[in-house]
């Protein structure tokens, strides 16, 4: 026998054990909180299992027997030794993670892509009331919506996504530090076991004191926006003067604080030649990570389509982020999902699904050499051996899957960049039970189902790590399977997109032959 076919054996025997009736009614039942250890069943079995903790009541050391079988074939599927796992979930937060996991196993079965018993992340724009004005705006900011959550149901809504199991807590906006109870916000996520991290202009941080008491509070992780290193380009999308070196000051006290820093910035046309500029300058400020936000027709930004970039262009910038990552400290991550597309091609070639997946075999059994990095929107996984093949469960758009996101009404969207329209509203935070609406929702469903994604997307070899950006096929089309025309696998949509749009648009091609669309006056 092969070391592929034995690889595949262990998947097999994992999807066997793991996703049978009888196993997952048994992970669904210890998914449920223990009220005499306080804490969910399955994450007391796991302390129990990495020695955290030693002592538990007699149901939660049952409740580890049985989960045993699940973990045991998981170490051999994925080639990972048990001292490796253990280490790796004595962490809390990755603990929570594969709590997370395991119960997206009991209620869902192993679908693929892996869907989790609740959201790794959810953004949380807080409130609408900011203290710039960006023309890009997704969320329309400005004054504070007149339906916007008391602090009281706030704290409400972090418990129930606390409960819930999620993660990661970002809180955003607007702009998050204007809200008055912010630090409470971020204490409550903190207590309730969530990595705490918020999107921010930095104008704040620009203190250090302030700084402080929200690294007091919990804050981890601070996204901080910069939309070009010539300040006039930054203050002019920020419609303030001088808010450049106020940013800049603030990326300088969250490295110095050692929060995790990412430095953000929206791909538009305006911008995108001052990208790699970018990424060198914020490898100099200590950045740890930089994010390029793809550019979503949405909120103000809808008013801006112009500024959307051709496919071509997209994938000419995204090329160059990917290749200069490699020759620098700072990891580049990208809400383009075609990014991870782009990664595989450059790296293996423009291979066909068949020869992806034999060199995928290939090298899970042992036959590749270095590990590959997976990009995804939050991440950038490092995979060798079989671990690669997560990459096909964990990869593409997360919208609904691994992310929803809360208006300040408590409204729920499967991610930021959806308009605020009733058929992609998925409920209320506070109106509706948050764990029916994850299991039961059938809107959530169908953003989740890539095979239901209109061609090419639907037809595409990449589209279980890609499946182009969701909320741009909405803004574009209305319709959430549609295509991502950003995509230049997609080009004849994007040429379509004009013929269908020509009431409203008009199409310039460049010298270069990409094409543009303007919104007619
Ligand atoms: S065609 Fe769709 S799924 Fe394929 S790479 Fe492009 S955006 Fe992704
Ligand atoms: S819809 Fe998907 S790809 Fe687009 S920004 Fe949201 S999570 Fe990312």
């Amino acid at each position: 026998m092969g070391e592929s076919a034995t690889t595949t054996d262990a998947v097999q025997v994992f999807k066997l054990v793991a996703d049978n009736p009888i196993m997952r009614r048994t992970l669904s039942a210890l998914s449920k909180r223990c009220s005499r250890d306080e804490g969910n069943r399955l994450e007391i079995a796991l302390e129990l299992y990495t020695g955290v903790r030693s002592e538990a009541c007699f149901r939660c050391r049952v409740a580890k027997k049985l989960l045993m079988p699940v973990l045991k074939a998981a170490t051999k599927a994925f080639g990972v030794t048990e001292e490796r796992l253990k280490e790796k979930f004595k962490d809390p937060y990755w603990r929570r993670g594969l709590v997370n996991v395991i119960k997206g196993i009991g209620w869902f079965g192993v679908t693929h892509p892996y869907v989790p018993g609740a959201p790794f992340q959810i953004v949380w724009n807080i409130t609408r009331a900011c203290n710039m004005r960006c023309v890009h705006c997704y969320e329309n900011a400005g004054a504070p919506g007149e339906d916007e959550l008391s602090t009281e149901e706030i704290l409400r809504g972090i418990d129930i996504l606390g409960d819930a199991g999620v993660l990661i807590l970002a809180f955003s906006g607007g702009e998050p530090t204007v809200h008055p109870d912010i630090l409470k916000f971020v204490k409550r996520a903190s207590e309730r076991g969530m990595y705490v991290a918020m999107a921010t202009n930095g104008l704040v941080f620009s203190s250090r004191e302030r700084l402080k008491e929200y690294k007091q509070a919990g804050l981890q992780f601070a996204q901080i926006s910069l939309d070009g290193v010539n300040p006039k380009t930054h203050d002019e999308f920020r419609g303030v003067p001088g808010a450049f070196e106020k940013t800049v000051e603030g990326i300088k006290n969250c490295v110095a604080e050692g929060l995790f820093v990412e430095i953000a910035t929206t791909l538009t046309r305006q911008n995108y030649k001052e990208i790699p500029a970018l990424i060198e300058f914020s490898d100099k400020l200590g950045a740890d990570w930089f994010m390029l936000y793809n550019f979503v027709p949405t909120g103000r930004g809808a008013e801006m389509v112009e500024a959307d970039l051709s496919p071509e262009e997209r994938e000419e910038i995204l090329t160059l982020c990917w290749n200069k990552m490699k020759t620098m400290r700072i990891d580049v991550l990208s809400t383009a999902p075609y990014f991870a597309r782009i990664a595989q091609q450059t790296e293996l070639g423009d291979l066909s699904q068949d020869e992806l997946l034999a060199r995928m075999a290939q090298q899970a059994g042992g036959g590749g050499g270095d590990s590959d990095v997976v990009p995804t929107h939050f991440y950038n996984p490092k995979l060798s051996g079989q671990l690669r093949r997560l990459a096909d469960f964990i990869g593409g758009c997360g919208c609904g899957r691994f992310y929803l996101s809360v208006e300040p009404n408590g409204d729920l969207y499967p991610c930021v960049f959806f308009p605020h329209e009733e058929q992609v509203k998925v409920g209320n935070l506070l109106e509706d039970d948050f764990e029916e609406l994850w299991r039961n929702s059938e809107f959530l469903w169908k953003v989740r189902d890539k095979d239901r994604l209109a061609d090419y997307c639907g037809s595409c070899r990449f589209r279980y790590t890609c499946g182009g950006c969701r909320a741009r096929a909405y803004n574009y089309y209305k319709d959430v399977l549609a295509p991502d025309p950003g995509c230049i696998l997609n080009r004849e949509y994007w040429v379509k997109l004009k013929e269908s749009v020509k009431t409203e648009y008009t199409v310039q091609e460049t010298c270069q032959g990409d094409l543009i669309l303007y919104r007619k006056t």
